[in-house]
Parts: C-alpha cells; sequence; structure tokens
C-alpha cells in the first residue's frame, strides 16, 4: 500500500516505521521545519556557552557539532520522561528498535530521571519546608480533622483503591472508572468523599496545579495511575534523539518537512488525495492516509470532508489543557551547590511558575545549566498574554525570591538567557485532558476510521499527555489498517484484529510471547489499555543494543492475521 501520514510527531513516525516495516510505501508530511512535535529538546547556540565555561580547547577537542547537540545547555521544551512501568513497555521497546536499527551515531542512551530527590524543598505563603510536612494543613487553617497528614496522604486516601482495582485488572477498573466519567475530580472529592472546598484545594495546590480538578475524575485517576512509578528514565543528550533517530530510519526522501497539509478529499477511485499549502501542484494521492495530529490542528485544515456528527464534536470539543515550560539558562547549577544541593527532582510552589524542575543530565557538571520552570492548566494560561521578556522578568523574580535564604546566591548574576514555549499558542493546544464526560462521548468515536481516513495522536488513547499513549494509538491505527487491507485482500471479513508487534519485540521469540500471554491473561494485540498490570519494572539495560537479526525475517514472521 502507498500510505500518506499527516504529522511526523512521535504517532506519525511510530506509524510510518510500522508501515515500514510490514513493507508498505510511507509518506510523512510535517508542517513544521522539525519531527517531534511535542517532543522537543532545545539546545541553546553554542555561542551563549563560551560566555559560560566552553572554552576554544573544548570546541578543538570535541568538534563543534559534538559540543552542539551532546551535552550541555538544553533543555525539554515538551516531553522530557518515562516512567519504567509496564504501562510505559512500548516505549522502551521503540527506544531498543531505533538501537537496533539506526545508525550508531543516533544512538538513544536512557540515563536515570529523577522524579523526586530528597533534598527538594516546596515553597508556600513565603515558606520553605518539605512537600510531605504534615503540619502545612494546619498552616492553611483546614478543618481539624485533616491536621497530621500531608497532601499527598489526602490524596492517596481516594485515588489509591482506585489504581488498586485498575493494577488488578485494568478493563473492569476502567468500566467502574467511567461511573464517574461525568463527575469532575472536585465534584467527585465534594460529593463523594465529601472534602469541604478548603481541602480540595489545598490537595490540588500541593499536588497539582491550579483548577485541574476541574477535568474528568477519570482523567485524574488515570494520570496518578501513570506517575504513581518508583524509577524513571530520560534520553542523554535529549529526548529529541528519539524521533531523530526514527526519522533517520524512516528516510528523509519520505519525510516532507515545511508541508502544512490544507486539504484532505476522498477520490473516485477510492484514494484519498492531500494539498500542501502554499503549493497548489502539489497534490498526492494515497490508497489510505493517518491524520497523526492533535483534533486543534486538524480542526484547522481548510478543506477537508465532514465526518459523522459525533466525529466532529470530538475533533471541536477535546479539552487540551495549556502547558507552559521555560528553560532559564545559568553559569553554573547552583541549585547543586545551594545549602540543600538538589541532585534532580522537582520543588512545588505557589510561586508564579508553580513547580522548577532540577535537570537529571549532566548532575555534579561544572559548566551551565538550565532550570526549567513548568506550569499547567490556569497557572500556564496566565503567561500567555505577556511578553517574552514579562515573562523572564517575572520567573527570575520569583526564583531569586525561593532562593532569598541562600546568601551565596544570587539569580540575577547566574542569568544567562532563556527560551519557552506556551504549548497553548502552538498547532497542538497543549495536551488532551478530558472534561467530564469526555472518555464517554468521544474516547470511541474519535479514534475510528472515516473510510480510508484514519486518526492517530496521544488524545486517541486511555493514556492522554504521554508518549506511549501517542504509541499505542499509533499501533492500533496501524492494525486497523492493515486488517482492512487483509480483509479486501481475502474478500472476507476479518472477524479478529489482526496482530501487529510493537516496534522492538521482535526479537522476542514467540513461544515466550504466547507463554507470557497464556500466563498473564493478556490479549494478544499489544493495547496497553487491556493488560492486565502487574508490577513490571522495565530494566535498566533495555537501552542496551540487541544483536540483530534480518528485518524482512522479523517482518514476515511477525505480521499474523488471526483470522488464517
Ligand atoms: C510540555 C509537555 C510535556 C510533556 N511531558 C511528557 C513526558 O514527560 N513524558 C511523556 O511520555 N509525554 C510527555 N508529554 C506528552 C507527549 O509529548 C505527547 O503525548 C506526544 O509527543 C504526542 O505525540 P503525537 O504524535 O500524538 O502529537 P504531536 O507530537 O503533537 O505531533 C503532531 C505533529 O503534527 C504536525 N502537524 C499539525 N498540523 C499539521 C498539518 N496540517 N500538516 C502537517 N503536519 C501537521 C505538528 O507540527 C506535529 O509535529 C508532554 C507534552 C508536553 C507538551
Amino acid at each position: 500500500m502507498n500510505i500518506g501520514i499527516v504529522g511526523a510527531g512521535i504517532s506519525g513516525l511510530y506509524t510510518g516505521l510500522l508501515l515500514q516495516r510490514e513493507g508498505h510505501k510511507v509518506t510523512i508530511f510535517e508542517a513544521s521545519d522539525r519531527v517531534g512535535g511535542r517532543i522537543y529538546t532545545y539546545r541553546f547556540p553554542l555561542q551563549r556557552r563560551f560566555e559560560s565555561g566552553v572554552s576554544e580547547e573544548d570546541v578543538s577537542a570535541h568538534g563543534r557539532s559534538e559540543l552542539d547537540t551532546s551535552s550541555g545547555a538544553y533543555f525539554e521544551a515538551g516531553a522530557m520522561r518515562i516512567p519504567r512501568s509496564s504501562l510505559h513497555s512500548q516505549v522502551f521497546d521503540l527506544v531498543r528498535y531505533l538501537n537496533t536499527y539506526g545508525p550508531a551515531e543516533k544512538k538513544v542512551e536512557l540515563i536515570p530521571y529523577i522524579l523526586d530527590h530528597e533534598n527538594n524543598l516546596s515553597f508556600f505563603q513565603n515558606k520553605k519546608g518539605r512537600l510531605q510536612d504534615t503540619r502545612w494543613a494546619a498552616k492553611a487553617g483546614l478543618p481539624e480533622q485533616f491536621h497530621g497528614n500531608s497532601a499527598q496522604e489526602l490524596l492517596g486516601s481516594v485515588v489509591l483503591p482506585w489504581l488498586t482495582k485498575l493494577r488488578t485488572n485494568f478493563d473492569s477498573g476502567f468500566e467502574e472508572l467511567l461511573k464517574y466519567d461525568e463527575y469532575s475530580f472536585r465534584a467527585y472529592l465534594r460529593l463523594v468523599a465529601r472534602w469541604p472546598h478548603e481541602v480540595v484545594d489545598f490537595v490540588e495546590l500541593l499536588c497539582s496545579q491550579t483548577n485541574q480538578y476541574d477535568l474528568s475524575f477519570t482523567e485524574i485517576i488515570m494520570q496518578n495511575l501513570d506517575f504513581d512509578t518508583q524509577e524513571w528514565a530520560t534520553v542523554k543528550g535529549g529526548m529529541s534523539r528519539i524521533t531523530e533517530c526514527a526519522a533517520t530510519i524512516l528516510g528523509s526522501d519520505n519525510i516532507h518537512l515545511g508541508s502544512r497539509v490544507e486539504r484532505i478529499s476522498y477520490v473516485d477511485d477510492g484514494r484519498v488525495e492531500l494539498g500542501i499549502e502554499g503549493d497548489p501542484d502539489q497534490i498526492a494521492t494515497f490508497d489510505a492516509v493517518v491524520l497523526a495530529m492533535p483534533p486543534s490542528a486538524l480542526h484547522t485544515i481548510v478543506d477537508r470532508p465532514k465526518w459523522s456528527f459525533m466525529k466532529e464534536q470530538s475533533i471541536r470539543g477535546t479539552h487540551f489543557e495549556p502547558l507552559y515550560k521555560i528553560g532559564l539558562h545559568f553559569r553554573t547549577r547552583f541549585w547543586e551547590k545551594s545549602s540543600t544541593p538538589a541532585l534532580g527532582g522537582q520543588s512545588t510552589t505557589d510561586l508564579r511558575f508553580r513547580w522548577i524542575v532540577y535537570p537529571s543530565n549532566d548532575i555534579g557538571g561544572d559548566g551551565s545549566g538550565v532550570l526549567l520552570l513548568y506550569s499547567w492548566m490556569t497557572d500556564a494560561m496566565k503567561w500567555a498574554g505577556l511578553s517574552p521578556e514579562e515573562r523572564i522578568k517575572i520567573c527570575l523574580h520569583d526564583l531569586n525570591k525561593f532562593y532569598a535564604d541562600e546568601p551565596d546566591i544570587n539569580v540575577y548574576d547566574q542569568y544567562i538567557e532563556a527560551y519557552d514555549v506556551l504549548w497553548m499558542n502552538e498547532f497542538c493546544g497543549g495536551d488532551a485532558m478530558f472534561l467530564p464526560g469526555q472518555f464517554s462521548r468521544y474516547h470511541h468515536v474519535a479514534k475510528q476510521p472515516e473510510r480510508n481516513v484514519y486518526f492517530a495522536g496521544e488524545h486517541l488513547s486511555k493514556h492522554h499527555t504521554w508518549i506511549a499513549g501517542a504509541v499505542d494509538s499509533a499501533l492500533n491505527t496501524t492494525a486497523a489498517i492493515l486488517g482492512k487491507q487483509a480483509q479486501f485482500h481475502s474478500g472476507k471479513a476479518v472477524d479478529k484484529p489482526v496482530t501487529i508487534i510493537p516496534l522492538g519485540r521482535e526479537h522476542v521469540p514467540l513461544e515466550e510471547e504466547s507463554s507470557r500471554v497464556m500466563e498473564e491473561n493478556v490479549a494478544p494485540m499489544m493495547d496497553i489499555s487491556s493488560r492486565l498490570l502487574k508490577a513490571f519494572i522495565i530494566p535498566r539495560h533495555m537501552n542496551v543494543q540487541v544483536s540483530c537479526i534480518s528485518l524482512s525475517l522479523a517482518c514476515t514472521s511477525w505480521l499474523q492475521l488471526v483470522s488464517e
């Protein structure tokens, strides 16, 4: 088949790799001048780094391009961490695939990501302390029966029973969650848990971001499930190495950057035509098309077919939460030399930026470093009306306040430069986070194909806001395309979905996979949402290159039509 893919985010690239592995021709159209979408490592330009300690000798020793792209002054403006849990195992499988088939210089090396560090201090109402401190509740004036608990313990009392249900049996646990889908998390805490308003606000402030508890109950429980992981990973040199390596394997001839698709139409012979912005002659026709893009981007395509009522509603209505990230480049990694050195992890605060993320890369280095300030929801929206200079001014002001008790730290003296991304102003509008009722209304219809136009993206999975969700959706979409093809060729209905092996699982012997299926009672269709979730930590050595077997052999043996 000849398949067109719109969007070179991780869902588009993953779909492309799968289809290419199965022997199909893929062409990817990407509106921007880079691949990766919401996986975006921003690298501060090299010349700035001379001011902060990179010498001419360093350049001659390592080469300019290596210094530019390897270590040092970068931060994750998009995705930054991967939980080492069974829910995200397909991302680790993908890394294994990339390291097997990608060139050595594009190798994706995983390093630990530190979610919490023992020295991470919080800052509320002008005081520093530990987030776990049980005295915050009394200080915030909560009713007495809530004193003596940390915000995390209060949240856990409501959330943990739900996480246990989901871990015991995801499908039945999720069905049960959906009974409360019309509730916001706030409504559940008020009406079911019977918490007073101030307790809800207290827990939201310390454990989340402003107004996030007005999202659906289902969404917040799923977010807690994904975050409830001890070990995490990130990529040495930046997360964009994942998408850059994927693009290299796909081949630059098959990816068209700077090519915004603005027209989609069905043609009489049953194929689909794509038109590219600014070039009336650039029209390409495909057997099938995958729209691997968020609904806001889909909504702005100038001319496309009108689909069913609820499909259009899902495109119009799917809620995305605003996200804001600013990377502040400093001369030294002063946070690692403070009286409570923060070696990775995160601080929570009621200051306007809400979270400080201490980098997990290059810990202990003596060069410059980048602190990341991160806001979501209403806290993120507040930055949108300000100029970049005003945003930097407020961030430095509040950061200086955070470090006011450290006489040796002057944030202003340390500052070199900043770069920020208001994700709500980008093509995507942020990350999918459903409003009450949206799982029930949209989750099914949004991912259904419309003739031979298919859909992919994190918003179509149950794991919104995660790379794993985008990958999960790409797998389901590819299985649907190949199922349709099998039906066409055999002339009979395929009554079971095709089994498609995720990228990087090719090397697991069939017997091992099928015994795993039987022992763990997991569905052979690789949908992370339908697995029994047992404790399954991805071992650290998963990023090690595995021995390579013939790609074509792997492809033909794994694509099995269950109906045959
Ligand atoms: C700030 C932030 C932090 C995050 N942190 C994490 C994290 O720590 N861990 C994690 O796992 N996930 C994280 N995520 C989520 C993760 O990045 C996303 O779920 C995932 O990258 C989404 O991939 P996608 O392919 O669905 O969409 P996208 O990455 O949005 O890709 C869509 C692509 O389509 C292109 N496009 C749009 N319109 C058109 C058009 N008309 N024509 C052609 N191309 C078009 C876009 O330019 C884009 O490249 C984070 C996201 C953000 C924004």
